[in-house]
């Protein structure tokens, strides 16, 4: 399983035209095909660079790196803080929110869903301010 962790991104919520901002945290399990770790970032960055929704982000992120390596699994996890809902008090959109998407072999095994979750909470606890 290659991880990378702790991807800090920052987007613009298109329902509100704010930042929100936080960290993603990628795997894949390889099925012959690799990627530099540095290209996780900017795979990241490319669809944060974009008005967006997080949970949406997520699953692009997911797809992307799906279509492009033909992995047997991937999961993308991210965290972001909403400045819409910390400004506004709008709730449609909790201000700390964590999204995920999982494809392959992270959907289908809970196993491997387990070690990946494992390895990301391990890194976490240091706050995003
Ligand atoms: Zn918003």
């Amino acid at each position: 399983m290659v991880i990378v962790r702790d991807i800090t991104y920052q987007s613009l919520c298109e329902h509100h035209m704010l930042p929100f901002l936080g960290r993603a945290h990628v795997a894949y399990i390889p099925n012959g095909k690799v990627i530099g770790l540095s290209k996780i970032p900017r795979i990241v960055d490319m669809f944060a660079q974009r008005l967006q929704v997080q949970e949406r982000m997520t699953h692009q992120i997911a797809e992307f790196i799906d279509e492009v390596l033909q992995p047997k699994g991937v999961a993308v996890v991210m965290d972001g803080v909403h400045m819409c809902s910390m400004i506004r008090g709008v709730k449609k959109h909790g201000s700390g929110m964590t999204t995920s998407a999982m494809l392959g072999i992270f959907r289908e095994d809970e196993r491997t869903r387990a070690e990946f979750m494992a390895h990301i909470q391990r890194a976490s606890g240091q706050s995003l301010f």
